[in-house]
């Protein structure tokens, strides 16, 4: 199989007309892939956003084929799906304000042109979940983009639509997510166009990679909050006086490995209700 792509964590592979997704166990921190692994972890990725792309399915079409035919070394932590011309942006809805959002507002008062209420601070709830677009760069950081340059983009039918289906599938998985829990601040998702013209969610969806994920119990604008599933390597990782943050970074403790793998367990059972079997 020829391998298209390797992200910071997961590999893309052509197979005839199919895309394979796989899922590896690394993790990344301040966008520095560590050189421990997290057993299991691109196996309980894979399988929630399998749960979740079936969740949705009455929002959106997806573009998953089998999540069992696939190479035998990757079972588990592979998708097969549909390969699409995918749209170039990226659709992002926020419910609370993290990460480049809160930069944003925090400069102009605004993210991706929706203004937002003065006096918000770092992990306050939005008044009504905002769709905030960046661009898909393939190089160095995604932008914000307004809505009307993605009309610009790719026609104001598209954009509407992708718009509300974003917003649907973010508050559809943050209502699920609240009832047991987890707070998904934002999330950000991918679609692509079939050769039919037919839109399609693609990517993964609302995983810990793509979502920010906070402890609803502990939740507390106006600091920083943790990482559901990551908190323990981040904590950890910021004890580590001696690492400047770029690559390599340093090696993860058994200890921090084994606790972090319960969190990203712990994750996936209370969101699906299903126990974990690797
Ligand atoms: P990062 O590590 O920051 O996520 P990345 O986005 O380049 O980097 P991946 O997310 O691992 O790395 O790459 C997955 C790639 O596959 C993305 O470019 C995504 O847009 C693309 N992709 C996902 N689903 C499909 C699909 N159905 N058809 C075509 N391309 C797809
Ligand atoms: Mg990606």
């Amino acid at each position: 199989m020829e391998l298209l792509h390797s992200g910071k964590v997961r590999d893309v592979y052509a197979d005839g007309d199919d895309l394979i997704l796989v899922a590896s166990d690394r993790v990344s921190v301040y966008d520095v892939v560590l050189p421990t692994p997290i057993p299991d972890k691109g196996k309980i990725l894979t399988r929630l956003s399998l749960w979740w792309f079936e969740q949705l399915a009455d929002v959106v079409p997806n573009h998953v084929i089998s999540a069992t035919d696939v190479p035998e070394e990757w079972a588990g932590r592979a998708v097969r799906c549909q390969r699409l011309t995918m749209l170039p942006v990226e659709w992002i809805a926020r419910g609370y304000l993290a990460g480049l959002g809160l930069k944003e507002y925090q400069k102009q008062g605004t993210v991706s042109g929706v203004e937002l209420p003065e006096g918000l601070v770092e992990a306050s709830k939005l008044p009504e979940p905002i769709f905030t677009p960046t661009t898909k760069a393939t190089e160095g950081h995604d932008e914000f983009i307004t809505f009307a340059d993605v009309v610009e983009e790719i026609g104001q039918e598209t954009a509407d639509r992708l718009r509300t289906v974003t917003l649907d599938v973010y508050k559809r998985g943050a209502e699920i997510a609240a009832e047991r829990g987890i707070i998904i601040a934002d999330t950000k998702l991918e679609f692509g166009r079939a050769a039919d013209g037919t839109l399609i969610l693609a990517d993964e969806v609302l995983t810990s990679d793509s979502s920010r994920f906070w402890p609803a119990d502990d939740w507390q604008p106006g600091r920083p909050q943790h990482a559901f599933d990551k908190q323990f390597v981040r904590d950890w990782s910021s004890t580590v006086t001696d690492w400047d943050r770029t690559p390599p970074g340093p090696e993860i403790p058994d200890e921090i490995v084994e606790a972090t793998r319960a969190r990203y367990i712990e994750v996936y059972e209370r969101i699906t209700g299903k126990t974990w079997e690797a």
